[in-house]
């Protein structure tokens, strides 16, 4: 290729933003002349290339953004171990048709039988498919929304939180309890986002027990209320997945103690 075309290639990709396409044009060009490709076929890869890794970009740092704690996906949950899930469910969920439908998913049970993972799982799908997704503890969210409020600023926060995300994933409802004041935090939270976009939530607690959690039943009721008008609600009734290792320890030892003596558990991080 002449010197000048080359250099105004350069030149116009670059102020096209075509930062893939100018990197690999001398390869695929190459490529292409050895292997006499058609035109179409050139110009096909060449903006495939672009646009490929424009998307992964993209994804990548909606994944940073999201404020996801770890990675995890839906291949990687063993649905096996937890019976009483039923994966079609899950499917469904995994559709994204709940975001489009501007509906909330509520995922209940004990304490490590997946429901952060699942909620991260499905946040990180949505990231995929283009959503805006965030993802805090309740813990976390309302620190936020005190320390905002303190500083006169409850506002712009609550905004952050009601209008930047097509996905809120709140993480851990029930394990601290809640003050009336804060319990109104969440109201105000759940009130904005209605039929308007999706949350996802966790909790450990029944809904029965949320009269405790949020410390006022009118307030429960009008929480629930709306949370629940258009939700999936999944409860997971199974094993702890961090105590795996340890729970079949346990439930093999009287068996294997009757044939062989004392066991010694073999430890496990979780
Ligand atoms: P929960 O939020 O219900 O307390 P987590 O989702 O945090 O539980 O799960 C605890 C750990 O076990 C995480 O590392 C999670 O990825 C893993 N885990 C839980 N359930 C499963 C499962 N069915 N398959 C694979 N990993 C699982
Ligand atoms: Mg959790």
């Amino acid at each position: 290729m002449p010197e000048l075309v080359r250099q105004r290639l350069d030149h116009n990709l670059g102020r096209l933003g075509l930062v893939t396409l100018k990197e690999q044009l001398d390869s695929v060009l190459d490529q292409a002349q050895k292997e006499s490709w058609a035109y179409s076929d050139l110009l096909d890869r060449l903006f495939e290339e672009e646009l490929a890794t424009r998307e992964s970009r993209r994804v990548r740092n909606a994944l940073k953004l999201s404020g996801f704690p770890a990675l995890r996906t839906l291949d990687s949950f063993d649905f096996a171990f937890q019976p009483s899930l039923d994966k079609a469910s899950v499917a469904e969920l995994a559709s994204l048709r709940f975001l489009e439908k501007k509906e909330n998913v509520l995922l209940l049970g004990p304490p490590g039988v997946g429901k952060t993972h699942l909620a991260i799982a499905l946040g990180v799908k949505a990231c995929q498919c283009g959503f805006s997704v965030y993802f805090t503890t309740l813990d976390d969210l309302i620190k936020n929304l005190t320390a905002a409020d303190a500083a006169g600023k409850l506002k712009q926060k609550m905004r952050t939180y009601t209008h930047k995300s097509a996905l809120l994933v709140v993480d851990e409802v029930g394990y601290l309890p809640l003050s009336r004041k804060e319990a109104n935090y969440l109201f105000q939270l759940v009130s904005a986002r209605y039929e308007k976009s999706s949350l996802i939530l966790t909790s450990n607690k029944s809904f029965t027990e949320w009269n405790e959690i949020l410390g006022d039943e009118v307030i429960a009721a009008a929480i629930l209320d709306r949370l629940l008008h258009h939700s999936h609600v999944l409860s997971i009734r199974g094993q702890s997945y961090r105590l795996r290792d340890k729970l079949n320890v346990a439930l093999q030892a009287p068996l294997t103690a009757a044939l062989e003596g004392p066991v010694i558990a073999k430890g496990g991080h979780s």
